[in-house]
């Protein structure tokens, strides 16, 4: 589990830029940007961002050059709207901002990873996990915690649950993932985009070693 730890190694080992789209909303919230105000209230509650908005926010990052040579994309797409642009976009006949005349050319994906873990395992280890409020530094209740409880290791600062990982929330993201990710899955076998099943209960490391050579064999 831990699909951001992942694709942050992933993204190391290959050396290919890291889209995590969570990551990319989170940023804006904390400066205040007009997209974080316009977002701050559906990742509290745990709820998906509409789809307007983070094919806005995805087919600009797509624009960049750093992503010509591959890139890693965490979170995206989640509903059959996006998997549908996301789609386009590979296909090289997408619109907006990412379709510059030099990209036009079709992409394909190597791999989807899907992280296979029983609902009961997920929630005791999202609503376990903890933040450090200043460095954003990532710890566990009972995997991985603190040395001193609720300060952060590396800076000192406090350690806090984020408002979208408390239990209620957890369940909320998890239902909404069975109503409007899982069928992404059935696009993404018809678009014939390998996907990759990988058993997501382990530690990091191991993890991150079935997902490697995955990726290595597929
Ligand atoms: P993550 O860090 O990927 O778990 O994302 C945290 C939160 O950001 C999610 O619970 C959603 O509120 C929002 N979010 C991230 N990616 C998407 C997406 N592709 N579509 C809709 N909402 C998203």
């Amino acid at each position: 589990m831990g699909k951001g730890t992942q694709a942050r190694r992933l993204s190391s080992a290959f050396a290919v830029p890291h889209i995590a789209t969570g990551d990319m909303l989170r940023a804006a919230i904390q400066s205040h940007t007009p997209l974080g105000l316009r977002v701050a209230d559906y990742l509290h509650a745990g709820q998906l961002v509409p789809d307007e908005i983070m094919v806005a926010v995805v087919n600009q990052r797509l624009g960049d050059p750093d992503v010509a040579r591959g890139f890693i994309m965490d979170g995206f797409p989640r509903t059959m709207r996006q998997a549908e642009v996301f789609g386009e976009f590979l296909a090289g006949d997408g619109q907006g901002p990412a379709r510059k005349p030099e990209s036009k050319a079709e992409r394909k994906i190597d791999g989807v990873i899907v992280l296979d873990a029983p609902v009961e395992a997920l929630v005791a280890r999202i609503a376990g996990r903890r933040t450090c409020e200043s460095c954003q530094k990532s710890y566990h209740v009972t995997s991985h915690p603190a040395k001193v409880e609720g300060v952060c290791d590396r800076c000192g600062g406090t350690l806090v649950q984020r408002v979208d990982d408390a239990e209620a929330t957890v369940r909320f993201r998890l239902d909404e993932y069975a109503a409007k990710t899982k069928p992404v899955l059935d696009y993404f076998a018809k678009q014939r985009w390998p996907l990759l099943p990988v058993d997501a209960i382990g530690d990091i490391d191991q993890v991150f070693g079935r997902i490697y050579s995955a990726v290595l064999l597929s």
